[in-house]
């Protein structure tokens, strides 16, 4: 063969290659993934969760996923209080895992935010200094890592729920929905409302129609082109560990300090000594707080389980009286209405999935949560650790927590025999965990927008 066809091969093949090659590359790398990571600091636990979107695609809804997510070991952040740098070294197992979550070429633009909730809110009205010094010192650690940092808040009582409410709506895609067209449209679907119990505060957001009396519980959203009127409000001191608390404090100031008292939520035969200082140590109690009391004294605790009187002591730490609007939930605090589906999460779920497993009754009426609850408040810490073994450190507080949820769905925000059965207990949507979080991270990165992507196009030359 003549001299000049190898080497006209050999070019040919080598351009080939290259030509092939680049192109390739492209078609590899070009979907991928972006990620957002927003650590969740509550007054109980921090949870960090990690979400992800393809890097091509961002304006739908249901677009977002969580990736994963880390549960810190130990104590909110606000427990650390007093303990310099433990907060921020609390956080690292779970910030180590993200570095190993999330591919090395996208870490540095992954933006990472903190918030927290109440159990900051409640250190901030007492030691201000402190929990400013916490949050600069879990902000320090989480730039130490090869992320985007995006800052570190003390998120409002109206932040929490609606942000709540976005993570609802977004995740059961009722904002908007991709078409066969291949366009986003409005599905025109009734947005849920969000029930959030936390450790420290409450939260109730939904959608309405009617007036909000009080503009500090009012929001207005705009998201895809749509309004929507939002009413939210967070009751502080409402969280599951600060009413077991208060209920505890109120016991104590009505039967009179004498080392002793009858806890009748703790289940029968079940008692316990703490001291006084666990009880007072928030602002929360302050007001059962007996005049002359030392902190160090014990307190011997003896549970009697009756059901009754759990109600009527747990009625007590509600106001039902006095409201200046024309309607009230409690506590003087204006609410239109429930209207619509709800979701509850947080310890609402965990508070009816203990009364569903221990007692076997489907809770899906105000009757049947009445009857489980009057179970579980029967039962012996024997009985219950039986049934909810894994439970046991929290079995004494179940009677009182799911008494706390009578009141507060029914009596306070007025869940009737209708409309409890619209509301859905859940821990999940999807494989997203339910909370602020999602909601918080789609608001404030771009991937929540205001108008619709058609809306938009529209209005760019
Ligand atoms: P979180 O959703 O982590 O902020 O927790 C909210 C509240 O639920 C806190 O009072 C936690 O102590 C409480 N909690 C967490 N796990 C459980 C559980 N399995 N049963 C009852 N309460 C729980």
């Amino acid at each position: 063969a003549h001299p000049v066809v190898p080497i006209a091969l050999l070019v040919f093949g080598l351009v080939a290659i290259l030509l092939l090659t680049i192109p390739t590359k492209d078609v590899q790398e070009a979907p991928g993934f972006m990620y957002g990571i927003v650590l969740d600091a509550g007054s109980s636990h921090t949870a960090l969760y990690i979400y992800k979107w393809p890097a091509d695609k961002q304006n739908g809804t249901g677009v977002v996923t969580q990736h994963s997510e880390c549960h810190v070991k130990g104590g909110g952040i606000s427990s650390y209080a007093g303990q310099q740098g433990a907060a921020g070294k609390s956080l690292e197992a779970c910030l180590d895992q993200a570095v190993k979550d999330i591919p090395k070429e996208r870490q540095q633009i992954t933006p990472v935010y903190l918030g927290a909730t109440a159990g900051m809110r409640l250190l901030h009205i007492s030691s201000p200094e402190v929990s400013g010094q916490i949050l600069q010192e879990v902000g320090h650690k989480i730039q130490s890592y090869p992320f985007s940092y995006q800052g570190a808040a003390i998120l409002s009582g109206q932040e929490e729920g609606s942000y709540g409410w976005v993570t609802v709506n977004y995740l059961l895609e009722n904002f908007i929905k991709y078409g066969f067209i291949g366009s986003w449209f409005s599905p025109g679907k009734p947005t849920v409302g969000a029930l959030d119990f936390g450790g420290a505060s409450t939260q109730i957001t939904f959608s309405t129609q009617e007036e909000v009396e009080d503009k500090q519980d009012m929001i207005k959203l705009r998201l895809y082109g749509q309004e929507y009127s939002l009413y939210t409000h967070s009751f502080l001191c409402y969280g599951q560990d600060q009413v077991l608390k208060r209920l505890l404090a109120h016991i104590v100031k009505s039967q009179g300090y004498s080392g002793s008292v009858t806890h009748p939520c703790y289940p029968a035969g079940h008692n316990i000594t703490l001291k006084l200082n666990s009880v007072f140590n928030s602002p929360c109690t302050a007001q059962y707080k007996p005049s002359s009391n030392d902190s160090q004294a014990s307190l011997m605790v003896q549970g009697s389980g009756h059901y009754e009187h759990c109600m009527s002591n747990m009625s007590e730490i509600f106001s039902f009286d006095g409201c200046p609007f024309s309607q009230c939930s409690f506590d003087n605090v204006f609410q239109p209405n429930v209207t619509g589906s709800f979701m509850a999460f947080s310890a609402f779920f965990y508070v009816h999935s203990f009364l569903q497993r221990t007692t076997s009754i489907t809770v899906r009426t105000p009757s049947q949560l009445e009857e489980a609850s009057k179970t579980v408040c029967s039962m012996t810490i024997k009985q219950m650790l039986l049934l909810a073994p894994q439970q046991k450190s929290r079995l004494q507080d179940y009677c009182a927590s799911t008494v706390f949820v009578k009141i507060l769905m029914l009596r306070g925000y007025g869940f009737d025999e209708t409309s409890f059965q619209h509301i859905s207990f859940q821990k999940k949507a999807g494989d997203a965990s339910v909370g602020w979080a999602l909601g918080y991270m789609l608001s404030l990165s771009s991937l929540l927008p205001a108008e619709t992507v058609g809306q938009r196009k529209a209005l760019t030359p």
